[in-house]
C-alpha cells in the first residue's frame, strides 16, 4: 500500500476576512451507474439517443405499471461500496420522494432514504506526494434520475425529454470532512478515478454523469476539532448547499465565493440562513435558489410497489473477489516494482487506460528499465498524442513498439537523441523499431576507433578552441557537441566525452 501520512489541512487564508475562519465542506455526489438498462425498467440508458426514444411505460409513469429492480445496478452500487471500503447493507429499501416537476411523470422519484444499500466508507485523497486526507463516506444510496426539460428550442414552448428518467444514480454522501476548495476538487477527482477503475460510472462530468451538491459552512479555529470529538453538528456553522455542480473548476470557485460571502455576513454581525444556492459561472457568484422555509417537503414513504431489497453475503463476497486493482494499489505497485517516483506513478495511474498501456510497455523491457519506460510514455508518447489531440486508445505506436524503442536505448544500441527520431518514424510510418534502426543505419557508434578519428579531425581543425579548452576544461563540451554533430548523433556520448577529455589532456 502507499506510504501516506495524514495531515490536518493548512489553515485556509480567506481573502477579505478580518478574523480567522476555517472551511467545512460536505459533498453529495450523484454518479450515473454504468449499465445498459435503467434502474427499474429495461429501457436503454444510451446517451444522445433521439428524445423520448428510451422510455418504458413505467418510466413514463403510466398507470398500473410496476417497477422491477435491475440486478446489474445493484451489483454496481455494491461494487462501488466495496471500492470505497464501505459497509454493504444486505437489507435496504426504496422510498418515494414526492414532488411535482414536468420532467418527472411519476410525480415521485424512487430513492433510498431510510435504508441505503451502502453504509460508511472512506476516500483517501492525496494532496501532495505522500500527504493525504481521509474523507469519510456516510452512505451511498440508489435512486432514479429525472428527465430533462428543454427551454431553448422554441420561443413559446418548453419540451420534455424522458430518456434520462429512471436511469440509476448512486448518491454518495460524504461527512463534512473536506476543508478547502482544492480538497473538494481532489475528492471528486478521486471518487471519479475509483469508479472509472471499477467500471461503475464513466465519470463524464460534461454529460452530467457525475455532478455534486456542495455543502459549505465556516467556523472558528478549534470548532471543527470539537465536532470531530463529539460528532455534534452544533459546533459547526450553518451550511448552504450549492446545487448541481458539474465542473471541478466551478466547484472550487463556488466554494471560495461562498466562504467569502458567509464570512462577510458573519463579520458584519449577521447570521447565515440555511438555503440552497446556485453557482453562476459567468458572474463567479452563488445566488439563493430557495431557503429552508421554502424547502420541499418530500413526504418520503416506503415504496409500496417494491419489496425491501435483500442480497446475500455470498453474492457480495463474489463481487469483492472480482474487484479490479484500484488506483492506490496500482500506484504503490508501480513504485515498488518499477522504481517509479510518486509523481510518475500518479500520472501513469490517473487513467486506467494509461496504466494498462504502461504495463504493456514494461512487459517488453526489463524491470530495471521501468523508469526509462515511464519517461518515454509520459514525456514522448503523451506529449506527441497531445499534439495530435489523440487519446491513448488511438495511439499509432503500440506498447510493443514503444517497448522495443526503450529496449534499444537500454541496450546501448541507440542514443536518446536517435531514439526520438526513431519514435517519430514509428509514430508516423509504423514498422518494427529494431529493423528500422538496422535498415537506416541508426545504430549508435561505440566503435572507439571511429570516434577517435572524428575527435582527431575536430581537434586538428580547431587549434584556437583547443588552447581555450586547456585553460577552461568546461569547453570540452563544445568538442563533444561537434563530434556528435559529425556522427549524426549516432556516437555514444559517454565514449565521446571520455575520448575528448583524454585527447585534450584535461
Ligand atoms: P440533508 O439530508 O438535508 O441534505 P445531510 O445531513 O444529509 O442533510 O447532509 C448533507 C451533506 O451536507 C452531507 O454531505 C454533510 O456532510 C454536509 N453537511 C452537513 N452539515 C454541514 C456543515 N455544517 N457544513 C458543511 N457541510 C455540512
Ligand atoms: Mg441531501
Amino acid at each position: 500500500m502507499l506510504d501516506l501520512t495524514f495531515e490536518a489541512p493548512a489553515p485556509k487564508v480567506i481573502q477579505g476576512a478580518k478574523e480567522e475562519w476555517e472551511l467545512v465542506i460536505g459533498l453529495e455526489v450523484h454518479a450515473q451507474v454504468s449499465t445498459r438498462a435503467k434502474l427499474f425498467s429495461g429501457a436503454s440508458t444510451e446517451f444522445g439517443a433521439e428524445p423520448n426514444s428510451n422510455v418504458a411505460f413505467v418510466d413514463a409513469g403510466m398507470p398500473g405499471m410496476l417497477p422491477v429492480i435491475n440486478e446489474g445496478c445493484v451489483a454496481q452500487a455494491v461494487r462501488t461500496g466495496l471500492g470505497l471500503k464501505a459497509e454493504i447493507n444486505l437489507r435496504s429499501a426504496f422510498d418515494r420522494k414526492n414532488y411535482f416537476y414536468p420532467d418527472l411523470p411519476q410525480g415521485y422519484q424512487i430513492s433510498q432514504l431510510y435504508h441505503p444499500i451502502v453504509g460508511e466508507g472512506e476516500v483517501i485523497v492525496e494532496m501532495a506526494p505522500g500527504v493525504a486526507r481521509r474523507v469519510r463516506i456516510e452512505r451511498i444510496h440508489l435512486e432514479q434520475d429525472a428527465g430533462k426539460s428543454i427551454h431553448d428550442m422554441d420561443p413559446a414552448m418548453s419540451f420534455v425529454d424522458l430518456n434520462r428518467t429512471g436511469v440509476a444514480l448512486m448518491e454518495i454522501v460524504s461527512r463534512p470532512d473536506i476543508r478547502g476548495p482544492e480538497e473538494a476538487a481532489a475528492y471528486v477527482g478521486k471518487l471519479r478515478q475509483i469508479m472509472r477503475y471499477l467500471g461503475t460510472c464513466d465519470g463524464n462530468m460534461q454529460n452530467g454523469n457525475l455532478r455534486a451538491d456542495v455543502n459549505v459552512s465556516v467556523c472558528r479555529p478549534g470548532d471543527y476539532e470539537k465536532y470531530q470529538e463529539t460528532q455534534d453538528f452544533g459546533h459547526l456553522g450553518t451550511r448552504c448547499e450549492i446545487k448541481n455542480m458539474n465542473s471541478m473548476r466551478f466547484i472550487q470557485q463556488a466554494i471560495e465565493f461562498e466562504a467569502r460571502r458567509q464570512i462577510a455576513i458573519l463579520e458584519d454581525g449577521g447570521s447565515i440562513v440555511q438555503e440552497t444556492r446556485l453557482y453562476d459561472p459567468d458572474k463567479g457568484e452563488t445566488r439563493s435558489m430557495r431557503s429552508k422555509e421554502e424547502a420541499h417537503d418530500y413526504r418520503y414513504f416506503p415504496d409500496p410497489d417494491l419489496l425491501p431489497l435483500e442480497i446475500e453475503q455470498a453474492w457480495v463476497d463474489d463481487i469483492k473477489a472480482h474487484l479490479p486493482e484500484l488506483p492506490d494499489q496500482k500506484k504503490a505497485r508501480f513504485m515498488a516494482d518499477f522504481g517509479l517516483s510518486d509523481y510518475d506513478a500518479g500520472v501513469l495511474t490517473a487513467e486506467l487506460a494509461n496504466a494498462i498501456y504502461f504495463e504493456a510497455v514494461v512487459n517488453h523491457v526489463e524491470a530495471k528499465d521501468g523508469k526509462l519506460a515511464a519517461n518515454w510514455v509520459i514525456n514522448e508518447l503523451f506529449g506527441r498524442l497531445k499534439k495530435d489531440d489523440l487519446g491513448i486508445e488511438a495511439s499509432p505506436v503500440s506498447p510493443a513498439q514503444l517497448g522495443e524503442v526503450v529496449a534499444l536505448i537500454s541496450k546501448g544500441d541507440i542514443s536518446g537523441k536517435i531514439a526520438k527520431e526513431l519514435f517519430e518514424i514509428v509514430y508516423t510510418e509504423g514498422g518494427e523499431p529494431a529493423k528500422i534502426v538496422e535498415e537506416r543505419g541508426m545504430k549508435q557508434v561505440t566503435d572507439t576507433g571511429a570516434i577517435e578519428a572524428a575527435v582527431d579531425e575536430i581537434i586538428a581543425a580547431n587549434p584556437a578552441q583547443v588552447e581555450k579548452a586547456k585553460q577552461n576544461p568546461k569547453l570540452a563540451g563544445w568538442f563533444v557537441g561537434q563530434v556528435m554533430k559529425a556522427t549524426g548523433g549516432k556516437a555514444n556520448p559517454a565514449a565521446v566525452n571520455q575520448i575528448v577529455t583524454g585527447k585534450l589532456g584535461l
